[in-house]
């Protein structure tokens, strides 16, 4: 096993800034996740650490050696991409055993090898067909076994489930992070789906603009988030952000619910919610409106489990509350997060 670190990692091309001074480091065994939208550096970032992307400057660790200017291959790292080029004439057994080969092993070992990877990843009975005879998430296991059988001390993925629809991608997710648990070898995830980047990572690093805005686990990035960039990104619906005098004021959804549920409890602050619309999606009800008196410019959004059964009637006025500890504070100019304020 080993760990992956980054010191002051830059990479600009011409005029873009891609990653922008990054500092990171994962513990040994770690499921660490670079999450992020479009363009702000998380595979620029990942391709640096394989050395598939020179940095403009900063440093590469893998197992606390210094990386840089090695060649992909001598960095024990294996690295799956969203499109995991599978070669299409090979047989399932030949597309594992390619980089044995390349490697120069004997026949026995190579043999010894891909049926060991096969087994690990439940694919053993696959050996003798074609990819294209393999459903999406088959295919997928195959390129996991193609990178496992170089034992590699780092796994590299870069978005490696884009390409499967919801439902395989679920369970994809499960056998991925089962089989890392399993193996315990470290790796570091690509993602822009924050529940992805949620259910799977130990430690998740939220990008933007080449930076990380933080680094936390997914309970910290989610109840601790450290500015409003984390908070909005991060949730679904995102938090809401209320306009104070020089401050934000943010709460989850599911944080904001009617008062009748609590009763009277003087640890909850009170708002009013003018609800406009009401959508009930089975499994929970989405409130949409504004705050009267505090900001009625902003839209803010309830999200009730079914659970709640409490009438809730549209184009009305409702009392609702939040919990002192679920209501979040924000630096208006810089949207860093800041001690409670008084409402
Ligand atoms: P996505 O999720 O869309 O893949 P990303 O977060 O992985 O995005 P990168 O692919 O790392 O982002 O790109 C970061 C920035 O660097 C973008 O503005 C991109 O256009 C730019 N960039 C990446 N590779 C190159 C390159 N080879 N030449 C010039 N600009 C590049």
């Amino acid at each position: 096993m080993a760990t992956v670190e980054v010191r002051d990692l830059r990479k600009h091309f011409d005029d873009t800034v891609a990653v922008d001074g990054i500092d990171l480091a994962s513990t040994e065994g770690e499921f660490l996740v670079l999450l992020g939208p479009s363009g702000c550096g998380k595979t620029t970032l990942l391709r640096m650490i394989a050395g598939l992307e020179t940095p403009t400057s900063g440093e590469i660790y893998i197992a606390d050696e210094l990386m840089n200017g090695l060649p992909p291959r001598a960095r024990k790292i294996a690295m799956v991409f969203q499109s995991y080029a599978l070669y299409p004439h090979m047989t399932v057994f030949r597309n594992i055993a390619f980089p044995l080969k390349a490697e120069g092993l004997d026949p026995e070992q190579r043999r010894d090898k891909v049926e060991w990877a096969a087994r690990l990843l439940d694919i053993d009975r696959h050996l003798d067909r074609r990819p294209r005879h393999l459903s999406g998430g088959e295919r997928q296991r195959v390129a996991l076994a193609r990178a496992l059988v170089r034992e590699p001390s780092i796994f590299l993925l870069d978005e490696p489930l884009s390409n499967l629809d919801a439902k395989l991608r679920a369970a994809a997710r499960d056998d991925l992070l089962e089989f890392q648990n399993r193996m315990g070898i470290t790796t570091v995830y690509v993602t822009h789906d924050q529940v992805e980047a949620m259910g799977m990572g130990d430690r998740i690093a939220v990008m933007e603009h080449g930076r990380i805005r933080q680094f936390g686990t997914p309970d910290e990035i989610y109840h601790h988030p450290a500015d409003t960039f984390v908070a909005t990104f991060i949730g679904s619906p995102p938090m809401n952000l209320l306009h104070r005098s020089d401050h934000l004021v943010g709460f989850r959804p599911e944080s904001f619910l009617p008062e009748a549920l609590n009763g009277h409890d003087p640890t909850r602050t009170s708002f009013a919610f003018q609800v406009n619309r009401v959508e009930n999606l089975g499994s929970d009800r989405y409130l949409y409106g504004t705050v009267p008196g505090l900001d009625e410019q902003t839209k803010v959004i309830s999200r009730l489990p079914s659970t709640v059964s409490i009438p809730i009637e549209p184009q009305r006025e409702h009392q609702f509350t939040v919990a002192e500890d679920d209501l979040k504070f924000f630096d208006k100019e810089t949207g860093s997060s800041i001690p409670s304020r008084p409402l």
